[in-house]
């Protein structure tokens, strides 16, 4: 327990970047900071210019060949999106653009162009060239949306620039996604405390506490991009068999994983498979563990050892083993 602790931050993927070091390295934050700049200029779909956006300009005219690093997460998004039942999609895209949750002019599309923009989101439409690094959109008006793992992605490639610096002990928190690298300093068993955000509350209101080594922790949650209408929540969770926000009982799902890629996938795939389908496949993923956090403030754990959970707000309940009925 000690030592000093440096913090920076800036303004980066429509979120507030932060990093903690516990070693004086002004080299090492530029490196960081600069990756991540360079890695959301490259993969960004909100800007008309990106490498993303030069194949979602090219859909239904001509492959496009992109760098390796754009290209590997593409092949991993597009595995994604083909898993049994995932409801994670990386041709989400047009639906996304209609709907705009978290930007100016949201609304609720018409029925009719939501059923028509469906047919420009499969999966299988988006052809890969392993050889050549190019990736193909088969239908005009397809769109590519990494939105969802982009973070997960970057935070772990902030993880290797560090080592190129010798620094194996941090935190890297990309709103929502935080990456902690190594043990901590800061607490006498050396597991860092990671505090779970309180469901449309402000930031510093906590539902609870996460301990955890050299760890990601991810959450997709419904209160993190949504607008309401009609007493209505719309938010930013598309389920792409239906192209309206994902429809169950759950506020949240975080996991905690080795890889933040890794992470930020199965946080979309299992808010989509609420929690009894959500804890079944984590039998199969020993090497993650989730917290699913439910609308009427029922909280289910599966750490498979990965981390422990201390519950802070007494509205909340912890479950061990009852699983709630699906919801309709
Ligand atoms: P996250 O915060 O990681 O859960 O990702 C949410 C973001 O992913 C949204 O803002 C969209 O850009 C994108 N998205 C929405 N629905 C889906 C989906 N079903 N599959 C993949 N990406 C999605
Ligand atoms: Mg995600």
């Amino acid at each position: 327990m000690s030592g000093s602790c440096y913090t920076y931050s800036q303004q980066l993927m429509g979120t507030t970047v932060s990093l903690q070091l516990f070693v004086e390295n002004q080299q090492a934050v530029a490196a960081v900071f600069n990756t991540i700049q360079a890695l959301e200029t490259r993969l960004t779909v909100n800007r008309d210019h990106s490498e993303v956006m030069s194949i979602n300009h090219a859909a239904g005219k001509q492959p496009v060949a992109v760098s390796k690093l754009v290209f590997d997460l593409i092949r991993q998004a597009k595995a994604a999106s083909l898993l049994p039942h995932s409801c994670f999609n990386f041709a989400i895209g047009p639906i996304v653009k209609l709907w705009k949750i978290g930007f100016n002019g949201h609304s609720i599309p018409p029925a009719k162009e939501i059923a028509h923009r469906l047919t420009l989101t499969n999966p299988h439409l988006i052809e890969l060239d392993q050889a050549k690094y190019t990736v193909y959109l088969a239908k005009a008006g397809m769109e590519i949306d990494l939105g969802a793992i982009a973070k997960g992605y970057i935070a772990d490639i902030t993880r290797l620039v560090l080592a190129q610096y010798g620094i194996y002990q941090a935190i890297i928190n990309c709103g929502g996604n935080v990456l902690t690298i190594g043990c901590s300093p800061l607490t006498p068993n050396q597991h860092w405390h990671i505090g779970l955000k309180r469901p449309f509350a402000k930031a510093d209101s906590l539902l609870g506490i996460l301990h955890v080594q050299d760890k990601s922790v991810v959450t997709s949650g419904i209160y993190e991009r949504y607008f309401m209408l009609n007493e209505q929540l719309y938010h930013h969770i598309i389920d792409p068999f239906t192209g309206y926000p994902l429809d169950n009982e759950l506020q949240s799902v975080t996991i905690i994983s080795d890889n933040s890629l890794t992470g930020d996938i199965y946080s979309t795939i299992l808010y989509g498979f609420g929690v009894r389908q959500g804890l079944n496949e984590l039998e199969k993923h020993k090497d993650m563990g989730a917290i699913f956090v439910t609308k009427d403030k029922k909280i289910f754990i599966k750490s498979n050892q990965h981390f422990q959970f201390e519950l802070l707000a007494d509205d909340y309940e912890l479950c061990q083993s009852f699983i709630p009925e699906q919801t309709q």
